[in-house]
């Protein structure tokens, strides 16, 4: 196989002109030409009249060696590099002891379906119910403003990205190509093809909702087990080794591994294993708002007079602004025609956060316009005062809300003004159950409403309009990332101090999203692997 890159054709060409470029490129008759399959297609709207794609292309010629010889020189033509997965190890038969697998998000889907994969049968523990009946506890919020503490949009099977855009990008280094492996097990569970080789995939809602439970279908079939409503609530411990944990309801799993897999918002979960004496620290994350815009501006300002059509899609965008006060304030988690998510999940208390469907079809562009901080931000020096210092800005926002899970919002014109705004303009927000119009000059400490005010303008530069008065800005964005890091060694990731223990994903810092979060699990599954058949070597 042979792999052809950087192959440029128009933004609406024909399919059969892709067969046409490649002939022409290589120099080849169409019978040379076996068969071709598109490993990856971005766009290039940098000359917004002239937008076009670009593809990477894997080839199965006739003529193989003779094209390789002839392009020996040409870095665009080169042997397609081997990108399939393979497993580590398998459970020998017989294997007595079962891992345990805390948290059924991204991280805790991948480490289980990969640990099933290989024999090891784990049985997964996850607090929240089954996505379907999550599913509605998790509308519960948005429409009738009833919070269920276990299962709303972090807790409950799926994890935190079920009710999300489904982005499924990320910038974490990949050099064993395990992302490849979490988009073909999607696929497998029903995600649009398209995601193998599109630049910027995405799934979007209604699809991840029904791809969880064919993976978990999946899990079963090879062996796992789940247990849903099982919060974890003790880490049973001996001699600083886990022997196992203890679910609310007093029962007791034997388990000399546990993959703690459990998400950024677990916030009992972090005090029990502090109090149990797992070696945690506090993290930088960042904080800040939503902003609301019209989709049909950011389509403008991205796509030219190509804005709006269907081949590209709802455009996105990426902002970042270095402040005067030595702030930096980033566009996070940006969602295309999508809507405003309410993501608490704790009583009285309100968090933002942005999902969209497949389709990227709503009005409205969203995104987090937040900045970064640091543990020196926080309240004291115990590890877990980031938890404390998101907990008094998700309550503020309550308050400012109106007390109602109703989110306090403001025109951007009336916040760069520092007036309180008292009517929507030209853009409708999107959250639910409702936005209360206020000021949000004290939503957020000082630092970040004078680098988020500097930083707005900043944008405007970049994607004309994004200041503009109407646009939205709902608060508060806390849950960004975890606000604690549970260390692990780098050689087998077990927890520094907890023989074990394999902290892992996002609540443990060592993912950012749905595919971070995924690729985490596949590492930690490959190190309980090797550990549970005395294997050696780096996972
Ligand atoms: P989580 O997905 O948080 O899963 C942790 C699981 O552990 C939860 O199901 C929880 O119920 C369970 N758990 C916690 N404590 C216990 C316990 N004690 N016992 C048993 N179970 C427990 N990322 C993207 O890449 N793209 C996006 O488009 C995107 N959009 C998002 C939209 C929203 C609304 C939200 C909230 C997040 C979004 N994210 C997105 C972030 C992404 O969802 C997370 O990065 C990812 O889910 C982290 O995966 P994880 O498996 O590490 O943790």
């Amino acid at each position: 196989m042979l792999r052809l890159t950087d192959l440029q054709l128009p933004l609406d060409h024909p399919d059969a002109a892709i067969q046409a470029a490649i002939l022409h490129r290589l120099g080849i008759s169409e019978k040379e030409l076996i068969r071709y399959t598109i490993f990856k297609r971005s766009s290039d709207a940098r000359k917004k009249s002239a937008i076009s794609f670009i593809y990477t292309l894997d080839l199965e010629l006739g003529n193989e060696a003779e094209v390789m010889q002839r392009f020996k020189n040409d870095r665009h033509v080169a042997p397609t590099p081997d990108t399939s997965y393979h497993f580590v190890t398998q459970a020998p038969a017989r294997l007595a002891s079962r891992p345990v697998v805390i948290g059924f998000g991204p991280c805790g889907i991948f480490a289980a379906l990969i640990l099933a994969q290989m024999g090891f049968r784990p049985i997964v523990l996850e607090r929240g119910k089954v996505v379907r009946e999550r599913t509605k506890d998790t509308w519960g919020l948005w429409r009738k403003r009833e919070l269920q503490p276990e299962s709303n949009v972090q807790f409950g099977e799926g994890g935190a990205g079920t009710f999300s855009d489904g982005k499924l990008y990320s910038q974490v280094k990949d050099p064993r190509h395990y992302s490849r492996k979490v988009l073909h097990e999607f696929v497998k569970a029903d995600a649009p093809p398209e995601i193998l080789y599109i630049n910027k995939p995405h799934i979007g809602t209604f699809r991840l909702v029904k791809m969880v439970e064919l993976m978990r279908a999946t899990i079963e079939e090879l062996g796992g087990e789940f247990r849903f409503e099982s919060k974890v609530e003790q880490l049973d411990l001996e001699d600083g080794k886990v022997c196992g944990v203890t679910l609310a309801n007093g029962e007791h799993l034997a388990s000399d591994h546990v993959v703690l897999a459990i998400g950024h918002s677990a916030r009992d979960t972090f005090q029990m294993l502090y109090d149990s004496g797992v070696y945690m620290e506090a993290k930088p994350f960042s904080i800040g708002f939503r902003i609301e815009h019209p989709q049909s501006l950011i389509d403008r300002a991205r796509f030219g007079p190509n804005a709006g059509n269907t081949l590209l899609g709802a455009a996105d965008y990426k902002l970042v602004h270095h402040c005067t006060n030595g702030r930096a304030v980033y566009s996070f988690c940006m969602c295309p025609g999508g809507t405003v998510v309410a993501a608490t999940s704790e009583p009285n208390r309100v968090v933002t956060n942005g999902m969209s469907q497949y389709s990227r079809n709503e009005r409205n562009a969203n995104s987090g316009i937040v900045v970064g901080i640091t543990p020196a931000d926080f309240p004291g020096n115990h590890p877990l005062a980031g938890v404390e210092f998101q907990r008094q800005w998700e309550s503020r926002a309550f308050e400012l809300g109106g007390g109602t899970y109703d989110a306090p919002g403001q025109l951007v014109g009336d916040f760069l003004a520092n007036r309180p705004s008292t009517e929507l303009g030209e853009v409708q927000p999107s959250y639910k159950p409702g936005v209360h119009l206020c000021n949000l000059d004290t939503a957020l400490p000082d630092y970040a409403i004078t680098a988020i005010r500097e930083a707005l303008p900043a944008f405007e530069k970049q994607i004309k309009g994004f200041s503009m008065r109407d646009a939205v800005l709902t608060g508060v964005e806390t849950r960004t990332s975890s606000p604690v890091r549970i260390k692990r060694k780098d050689d087998d990731l077990q927890s520094i101090n907890t023989v074990g223990l394999y902290p892992a994903g996002e609540g443990a810092g060592y993912a950012g999203g749905i595919m971070s979060a995924a690729i985490d699990g596949i590492r930690v599954a490959e190190a309980v692997a090797l550990s549970m058949t005395g294997g050696s070597g780096q996972a």
